[in-house]
């Protein structure tokens, strides 16, 4: 699939990378239907970050449910959603404090479009897929829009 991707300096790319796989059972495959630009994209992409390339870019972004693993149960293929930039568990006790800025079951800063800031790679939405783990907390569902 095509992911744009930050390289490093001033350079941005498209890449074709492989595409996400369902891995666990509480995942969803989401297909980005529209993505917006954050400031630290413009403060990305003009070299000025600091962060070092290469990545995925993209972290605000709404999209079309494509696929679900089995243990999702409030969403489906076709639903219409909103995919939170931070990846979190729904879970853990800062979670269930509606922290879930500082899940613990991620690594810290877990986030779409900004491998640097947490040391892995959850792809970006300016991708044709992303993975969405625990998507039946994570993903919010686009009200009145949803095609069920
Ligand atoms: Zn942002
Ligand atoms: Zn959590």
């Amino acid at each position: 699939m095509r992911q744009l991707t930050y390289v490093g300096g001033s350079t941005i790319e498209w890449w074709d990378v492989p595409e996400p796989k369902l891995l666990h059972e509480g995942d969803a495959l989401v297909q980005p239907l529209a993505v917006t630009r954050c400031d630290i994209d413009l403060i990305i992409v003009s070299g000025k970050s600091g962060l070092p390339g290469p990545f995925a870019l993209g972290h605000e972004t709404a999209g079309r449910v494509v696929e679900v693993g089995s243990a999702v149960k409030n969403f489906a293929p076709g639903d219409l959603v909103i995919v939170p930039f931070q990846i979190s568990c729904g879970d853990c006790e800062r979670c269930r404090r509606g922290h879930t800025n500082a899940c613990t079951s991620v690594p810290f800063r877990s986030s779409y479009g900004l491998k640097p800031v947490c040391g892995v790679e959850y792809g970006g939405a300016l991708s044709d897929l992303l993975r969405v783990p625990f998507a039946d907390h994570m993903l919010v569902r686009q009200r009145g829009l949803s095609r069920r």
